[in-house]
């Protein structure tokens, strides 16, 4: 994939329209989370000191295409600058006289945050009224919203077709940790995908076993692989109406040369809480009136032992109800091995999507990954296969506006 980077860029004296993802989330009006924030800085530094006005563009919730108050920017200003270390200023509209006038009175050094983008119906619709009215307000536009990127929407997709476009340092590295771990990896390649049900990965699963050569499943759909081979699951979450689904990626991983790799036991309870009384059966004993929440050692023993022969490592999901302890044991045994392995060289590992960050935060490896990506949706579409518009836009707008 070919597009350009800031660093192709000469931006001195230019406007910047920096599209961030500051969709944090948030407890009463305070950012609990500041990590996407925080990732943004190398570009922010780097713009600045390429001696460019900056100015953010970002979404935050669900706005109705209105303005309206809960899901204003506006509160954003102060954590920006602490994380940042810059002075932000506010504009109350992200795009017109409001937009225009907050850029014209910032100081140099000063960054604009303009409101969000979803107070207008013209984003989500990548209208192109709007996004000329965006692209009238800068001489650049920075797509730095991997997140962002599985929306064809008019500051993730349309901007790229009016002005000069680069990716930004953060989507940069997505872009580069994606394509080392799936397009172009070196292999053996493992995934690891866990999680509650099957039905939500199914595009995941039948793009992974074309592409990866042990495919590792955990979590809750484990149970439905097992149960579609014919399996006992107990009390088990299990989708016993995607048996035949399930059978279908098993024989397209055996075409493909995949190998599932199933748990070899589990940890099972009767009544599920924390702490609840639990014991470790092998996968083909789950008791009748038990249920498995989480994968046992022996699993952990023996996925450690292939990881070793394999040169890439892609992980999505829980391997087990990591957020009631100790039911975040397999998930925690697992991250560790994958991090050890990565710190003594020869594994590149990548995760994201979902709850897969908080469950690698939970387990205190993130930093010991090769790269984790704080995007969701967009990580699983990209895991599905699908060209992502924010990221073929980048690429197109070299022919189109560079
Ligand atoms: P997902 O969003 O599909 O990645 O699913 C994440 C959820 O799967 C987490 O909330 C886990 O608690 C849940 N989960 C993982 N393993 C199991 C299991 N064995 N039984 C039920 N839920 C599980």
């Amino acid at each position: 994939m070919k597009f350009k980077s800031i660093r192709d860029f000469d931006l001195k004296g230019k406007t910047v329209l920096l599209r961030a993802d500051l969709n944090v989330p948030t407890k009463n009006g305070v950012v609990t989370d500041s990590t996407r924030i925080d990732r943004l800085r190398p570009t922010v530094d780097h713009l600045a000191k390429q001696g460019a006005r900056i100015v953010v563009l970002s979404h935050f919730g669900r706005p109705k295409g209105a303005p309206d108050p809960e899901f204003s920017l506006s509160f954003l200003a102060p954590s920006l600058k602490e994380s940042w270390g810059v002075d932000v200023v506010f504009g109350s509209d992200c795009i017109g006289t409001s937009a225009r006038e907050a850029i014209a009175k910032a100081t140099p050094g000063q960054i604009v945050l303009l409101e969000n983008l979803r107070f207008h119906k013209g984003e989500e619709a990548n209208d192109p009224t709007f996004t000329k009215e965006l692209a009238a307000l800068g001489d650049v536009y920075v797509n730095d919203a991997f997140s962002a990127a599985h929306r064809a929407h008019a500051s993730t997709e349309g901007l790229a077709h009016h002005l000069p476009t680069a990716a930004g340092l953060l989507m940069e590295a997505e872009l580069t940790a994606l394509t080392n771990a799936l397009e172009s990896p070196k292999k053996p390649v493992m995934a690891i995908v866990g999680g509650a049900k099957i039905s939500t990965k199914l595009s995941v699963l039948h793009n992974l076993v074309r592409k990866v050569d042990y495919l590792v499943l955990g979590g809750g759909m484990a149970n439905t692989f097992f149960f579609a081979k014919g399996g006992e699951v107990g009390k088990s979450l299990c989708e016993k109406d995607m048996a035949e689904e399930a059978r279908a990626i098993m024989s397209e991983a055996d075409k493909a040369g995949c190998k599932i790799v199933l748990p070899a036991d589990r940890v099972c309870v009767r009544a599920f809480g924390p702490d609840a009384p639990n014991a470790v059966y092998p996968m083909d004993s789950v008791p009748a009136d038990m249920e498995s929440v989480d994968v046992g050692p022996e699993t952990i023993r023996a996925v450690t032992e292939i990881l070793k022969t394999c040169k890439t490592v892609l992980w999505n999901g829980p391997l087990g109800v990591f957020e009631v302890k100790p039911f975040d044991s397999g998930t925690n045994g697992l991250a560790r091995a994958v991090a050890d392995l990565t710190a003594k060289g020869g594994l590149l590992s990548v995760a994201g999507g979902g709850d897969t960050v908080s469950a690698l935060e939970n387990a205190g490896v993130c930093e010991r990954f090769s790269y984790v990506s704080t995007a969701g949706g967009a990580f699983l579409e990209w895991m599905e296969g699908k060209p992502l518009p924010g990221v073929a836009a980048l690429s197109a707008s070299q022919r189109t506006a560079a």
